[in-house]
């Protein structure tokens, strides 16, 4: 009877197991889908100059929403897309709606530093990367310095040769990096001089409980020395109250990122968030 009973169960869980794969099989297809028919989109959320309180940039977030699953968390369909091999696909779609999204904005004279696009280690082994950025910057008459890229440590961690002539090839257009998550990947540091990097950006979990933990205070300061003694830029994310702000203004840091300014929003709510922001920084006139 037990033995029955162990078929039974057995048979229960292969029968889920069966549920998920079909669903996340259906779901790889529906990504691939949705990547081709431009269907997903991306968000863009404020980056703040602490010294100047202007804008420094914007951070680019990919979206999925699907008629079946709903809103997919970037969490969920970026995993996918690098485990299902789309992740080449998706890069290509960012950049290209980023650097598209650039030129409207510059076009409408509306002033936005730069935008960032987040990478995927898996996209560095493309040899074709650079050939597109280029592409892209050239047919949206931007300069390099109007995007830069995030990527995270485990790139640099076990970069191939290939990988390093990429980043380099990058980098020598004048296309700036960024080290996403900085603090959460490697203990090693000698990655940092073996790439040209522009900023740092210290991980939100350090973030957090910044004003209840002192552990977390020694290391965001940490990090921004880190930054500034190899003249890096230092932004922080995932600042959601003021007294987070109020400590790392006092450290010193350089840019502020998180639900304190805004979500990420879409590309009209964005740009209006960006005007009204700018109108009132304007001195009042005389
Ligand atoms: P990330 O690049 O570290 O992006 C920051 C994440 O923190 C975003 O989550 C953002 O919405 C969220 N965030 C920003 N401010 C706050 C805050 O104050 N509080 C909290 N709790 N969260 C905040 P999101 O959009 O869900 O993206 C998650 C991750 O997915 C990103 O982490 C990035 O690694 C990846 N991702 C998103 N879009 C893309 C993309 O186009 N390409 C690639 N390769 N990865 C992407
Ligand atoms: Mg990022
Ligand atoms: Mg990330
Ligand atoms: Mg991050």
């Amino acid at each position: 009877q037990a033995k029955t009973a162990g078929k039974g169960r057995f048979a229960f869980f292969s029968h889920e197991l069966n549920q998920l794969a079909l669903e996340r099989q259906e779901m790889e297809v529906e990504l691939q889908k949705s990547i081709v028919n431009n269907e997903l989109a991306l968000h863009y959320q404020p980056q703040m100059c602490m010294k100047t309180g202007r804008l420094y940039g914007l951070e680019a977030l990919a979206r999925w929403s699907h008629p079946k699953f709903g809103a997919v968390s970037p969490g969920r369909f970026i995993p996918l897309a690098e485990e299902c091999g789309l992740i080449g696909d998706l890069s290509r779609w960012a950049l290209k709606a980023a650097c598209q999204q650039m030129a409207i904005w510059r076009n409408k004279g509306i002033d936005i530093p730069a935008v960032s696009v987040n990478l995927s280690p898996l996209n560095f082994h493309d040899t074709d990367l650079c050939r597109l950025i280029k592409a892209q910057l050239e047919e949206n008459n931007l300069q390099p310095s109007d995007i830069t890229l995030e990527l995270t440590e485990s790139v640099l961690l076990d970069a191939t040769p290939s990988t390093m002539q990429t980043l380099h090839d990058i980098h020598s257009m004048g296309v700036r990096f960024s080290i996403d998550d900085f603090g959460t990947g490697y203990s090693s540091l000698s990655y940092l001089r073996k790439i040209p990097i522009k900023e740092l950006k210290l991980d939100s979990s350090f973030v957090f409980e910044l004003e209840h933990d002192g552990t977390s205070q020694s290391l965001s300061k940490a990090v921004l020395q880190i930054g500034e003694s190899l003249n890096l830029d230092v932004v922080a994310e995932g600042i959601e109250r003021q007294e987070q702000y109020a400590i790392l203004k006092k450290q010193g840091y350089h840019v502020a990122q998180g639900y304190l300014f805004s979500k990420p929003l879409n590309a009209v709510e964005i740009e209006r968030w960006v005007i009204d922001a700018q109108t009132k920084m304007v001195p009042s006139s005389t």
